[in-house]
């Protein structure tokens, strides 16, 4: 195993050391596994920079953060959670002990709610910039916006807070000029080449993306059997489709007889290791381990491993060409996570995760045309394709009223701000003005969707939080439901019908919180779990998260003017009245048929999942309320229950209410207090004026 005496960064590591030290800001840059995440804190650290405050480390994906502070602990020889530690949303492994913090970029974002200045740290280094997540743009703003301000402040030049960010592509001027023309850092490391070759099954007639999954198990074996010795690292696209591509793999593999079908004679075997966001840690930790000799590793993974994560040892790259990406969908007006086609540039990505300590090849299902036609040069940012409503919400905490000209790397579409603001007033986060209310500010307390929180504080408001904390922590989780595939997926969905109409029927809400209660009441709930085709770690989370949420809940309820209302009605309707609050922005009405129509503006046509237990029921319903879509040839309703139209009777208007460019103008024109003030004395006179005049 290569050690980390011998990255390329370790040369640079006084010069390093000393750039962060005289800088507020500073870009490093350097090829995927140099060093840069695990090594650089390291190197601060035993240049005793955490003395002036802790060293903070963001990742925009949560198993990147998790797996990288233990790699480093262990490097440090300490323990996770201790002097080296890691927070991620609904899971905090850190102590008081703790001066190496991973955490998602997510988590620094809430930190600077409460903190602006970021007093608790001496370094921020905001890692992957490349990726262009939200949370990291964002970030990036408001450090520039306070940092570069508070520069021109200091008069002795000493500097407080350092910014480091790291990126490992070579967009880095515009980084730089973005952040004042601040120093970069490019740490020289060395490649070997690794030869492309298109495939055939994915053309640009067929973005049908259902062939991927086969297409590289077939070229994965064909690897196996046909190159020498050296590991594989495939990318797909998400859990389910690395799941069912593990299982193809090892079925398949298992008919292999070494003593003929591979040209290599030293490869023996195949250790196939599947590696996804939500996977347990334990499992991951195999994936960094040689493996042992004679057998070759297979790694099935998404893209975390084509820049976060680096496994040692991988000559072969089988790319499918594919991504899942949370992308808001202009057609129904909602975010939907999708199976998209990855940039050029990203393609360039995964295959150079071949040539990292030798020559590596790299295997492409999709063909060139696929290529030229079907794949833009470049990944475009998540802040110019995904909703901005909790983002907005948390600029306009933060103080930040003129969300639109805000210094962004790369400018979001007005209206995709438009529509956050708009979804902002809707939930009464935000009036008129464009002000943050007290509801908008005890809903920027919660890790959730805005109108999730919403719901959740209805309820607390009726004193019936228990039922709704455990639907958020279950909503907050990723599949609930195990769905084999196999031969036994009729056992699954027959437990899983079982289920829903126990649960009292027609309701998926209603369902997912009885399953939450179940499980939770049974001796055995791993036990329970298996028996039901329940994933058991989904339901420990969520768990977990219940009772961080209700910990949360308990705090605001201190404070004096927490909302209280009653409610006179039984249960089934107080449970799904409460969502309405929060999801009279997803209501749909049966038109015809099978099919609804979305009453927010936008009348998709929509039809209820096959999943859904209002399946097949469509006859009976009439207004519906659902969590959320998903687009094929049809656009599907997930996560669905009936709702009488009079719930809903008063809150619709606001969808339709106020005019989006209304909101951003106000918003816009609230920065100038003065002018405002103008105004208010203006009216003020004029009323005084109204009432001389009726007084005469
Ligand atoms: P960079 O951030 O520049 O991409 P990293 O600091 O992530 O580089 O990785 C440096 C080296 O550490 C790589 O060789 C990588 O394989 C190794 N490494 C990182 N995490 C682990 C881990 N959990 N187990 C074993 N090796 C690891
Ligand atoms: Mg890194």
């Amino acid at each position: 195993m290569e050690g980390s005496q011998c990255l390329p960064i370790l040369q640079h590591k006084a010069t390093l050391t000393k750039l962060v030290k005289d800088n507020v800001f500073l870009v490093v840059t350097g090829e995927t596994g140099s060093g840069k995440t695990t090594q650089l804190p390291q190197y601060l650290y035993e240049a005793g920079l955490w003395k002036g405050g802790i060293i903070g480390i963001t990742q925009p994906r949560r198993v990147a953060a998790i797996t990288v502070a233990q790699r480093v602990s262990q490097e440090m020889h300490f323990t996770l959670g201790k002097e080296v530690g890691y927070q991620v949303r609904f899971d905090d492994c850190t102590s008081q002990a703790t001066v190496v913090k991973y955490m998602t970029d997510g988590c620094l974002l809430r930190e600077i709610l409460a903190d602006p200045g970021l007093s608790q740290y001496s370094v921020v280094i905001l890692d992957e910039a490349h990726e262009r997540s939200l949370n990291t743009d964002i970030l990036l703003g408001l450090l520039k916006k306070t940092l570069l301000q508070a520069d021109k402040g200091s008069k002795d030049g000493s500097v407080r807070l350092r910014v480091v960010v790291m990126s490992a592509t070579l967009e880095t001027d515009k980084l730089s000029t973005f952040l004042g023309h601040c120093p970069v850092f490019t740490i020289p490391g060395r490649t070997f080449p690794v030869t492309s070759r298109f495939g055939n099954a994915i053309g640009p007639k067929e973005v049908d993306s259902s062939r991927y999954v086969n297409e590289v198990v077939r070229v994965a074996l064909e690897v196996h059997v046909s190159e020498v010795a050296g590991d594989i690292l495939v990318f797909l696209t998400g859990q389910s489709e690395i799941e069912k591509a593990c299982d193809m793999l090892y079925e398949k593999a298992e008919s292999i007889d070494y003593r003929y079908d591979v040209q290599d004679q030293t490869v023996e075997g195949l250790l196939i290791l599947p590696l996804y966001g939500s996977m347990p840690t334990d499992q991951q930790r195999q994936i960094f381990q040689a493996p042992p000799s004679g057998i070759r590793k297979c790694v099935v993974a998404t893209n975390i491993a084509a820049t976060s994560l680096t496994i040692n040892g991988i000559k072969y790259i089988v790319d499918s060409g594919f991504v899942k990406q949370l992308n808001h969908n202009s057609r129904v007006g909602m975010d939907i996570l999708e199976v998209v086609p990855i940039s050029k540039s990203e393609a360039q990505q995964r295959a150079g995760r071949a040539g990292r300590t030798s020559a590596g090849k790299c295997f492409r299902i999709y063909s060139n045309e696929f290529w030229e036609k079907c794949m833009l040069d470049y990944t475009v940012p998540e802040i110019q394709r995904a909703s901005l409503t909790s983002v907005v919400l948390t600029l306009k905490c933060l103080g930040v009223h003129d969300v639109i000209r805000f210094p962004y790397l790369d400018h979001p579409e007005e209206r995709l701000l438009l529509e956050a603001l708009k979804q902002l007033y809707q939930f009464d986060a935000i009036d008129r003005r464009g002000q943050v209310t007290q509801l908008g500010r005890l809903i920027m307390e919660f890790p959730l969707h805005p109108g999730l929180t919403r719901a959740l504080l209805k309820a607390a408001a009726y004193g019936c939080e228990d039922i709704l904390l455990p639907l958020a922590a279950m909503l907050s989780v990723e599949n609930i439901f195990i769905r084999p595939g196999t031969a036994k997926q009729k056992e699954a969905d027959k437990k899983q019908r079982n289920m829903a109409a126990q649960s009292g029927g027609m309701n998926d809400f209603a369902t997912l919180l009885s399953v939450f209660q179940w499980c939770k009441a049974s001796d055995s709930p791993s036990a329970w779990c298996k028996e039901n085709w329940i994933h058991w770690r989904a339901l420990k989370s969520a768990f977990s998260i219940e009772t961080q949420l209700r910990e949360i809940l308990l705090r605001l309820q201190q404070v004096k003017d927490f909302p209280v209302e009653t409610f006179a009605g039984n249960k089934s309707e107080l449970f799904r009245r409460c969502l309405c609050t929060g999801y009279f922005t997803n209501v749909a009405r049966r038109s015809i048929g099978k099919i609804f129509s979305t009453m927010d503006g936008h009348g998709t046509a929509v039809h209820v999942h096959p999943s859904s237990s209002l399946f097949d029921q469509e006859a009976e319903l009439d207004w519906v309320i659902f969590h959320d879509m998903m687009v094929t040839s049809r656009v599907y309703l997930r996560t669905v229950c009936p709702i009488r139209y009079d719930w809903v009777k008063d809150l619709l208007p606001k969808l339709h209410e106020v005019d989006a460019y209304e909101l951003s103008n106000i918003a816009r024109e609230e920065v100038n207090e003065e002018e405002l003030a103008k105004l208010e004395s203006k009216e003020a006179k004029r009323q005084k004026d109204t009432a001389k005049k009726l007084e005469k």
